[in-house]
């Protein structure tokens, strides 16, 4: 891609500001520090946008001028304008915006929308954490090894109520014998979804070199195709006769 892919990373920031330890562990918050190792790929324009930020975060004219939309939420999913949902779904519809959900972000608004389940799953306590690649020829999990050592994560487990996955990329073990479908990819519409789990607050899971490798990867492979003129616009009719 000749232009820059235009990423923005959509933050509620509230444990931060409200929690100081996590606030030790991501001082300026989780999306400035996943903006930190992205920084360092010049073709990446990266931008942050917070839920208490004017329009949450998203006015229209940043929402049409980016290209992946990066979300990690928890506890104010409720307070997500159901508007803005709407046209965050259109724009990965329509638009072909990618959309990468973090961690917590299965219970967000936009992604139950965009893939159309409720995004529950099984969770309890911090343990241990293997993330097997199940997938090695896929884009996203280029240069990742056969499995990463996450050391502490929240525990997420099966069943995951997500749409059977268009491709499955990761399969997390968790030491106390749960596993997870860690790694998830969805087409929909003119757009790309890819789901990551790590990333719990309270953990160091963006610190870590092959979270923020697959991460980058799956930037890259959320970025829209180049469409030409939206099909909308045409007129079927003379395009055929
Ligand atoms: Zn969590």
């Amino acid at each position: 891609m000749a232009n820059k892919i235009r990423v923005t990373i959509w933050h509620e920031y509230r444990h931060e500001k409200s929690e100081e330890a996590i606030r030790a562990i991501y001082p300026n918050g989780i999306h400035a520090a996943i903006k930190e190792f992205l920084d360092k790929h010049d073709d990446l324009e990266v931008r942050l946008a917070a839920l208490d930020d004017p329009d949450q975060g998203l006015p229209d004219d940043v929402l049409n001028n980016t290209d992946v939309l990066m979300w990690w939420g928890h506890m104010a999913h409720h307070e997500v304008n159901d508007a803005l949902v709407e046209k965050i779904k259109n724009r990965v519809y329509d638009g072909g915006m990618g959309f990468l959900p973090m961690h917590s972000a299965h219970m967000s608004k936009p992604f139950r929308a965009i893939v159309g389940t409720s995004g529950k799953l099984l969770w309890s306590d911090d343990q241990h954490e293997l993330i097997w690649n199940v997938l090695p020829a896929h884009p996203i999990t280029a240069g990742i090894p056969e499995y990463i050592d996450l050391g502490t994560e929240e525990m997420y487990g099966e069943p995951f109520m997500i749409p059977q996955p268009d491709e499955l990329l990761f399969i997390s073990w968790f030491e106390h014998g749960y596993v997870f479908r860690s790694g998830c990819t969805y087409y929909r519409g003119r757009g790309k979804v890819f789901y990551f789990q790590p990333g719990h607050e309270a953990c160091r899971s963006y610190y870590n070199e092959y979270v923020q490798k697959i991460l980058y990867n799956g930037i890259k492979w959320c970025a829209p195709n180049d469409f030409g003129a939206p099909m909308h616009n045409c007129d079927y009719r003379k395009a055929i006769l």
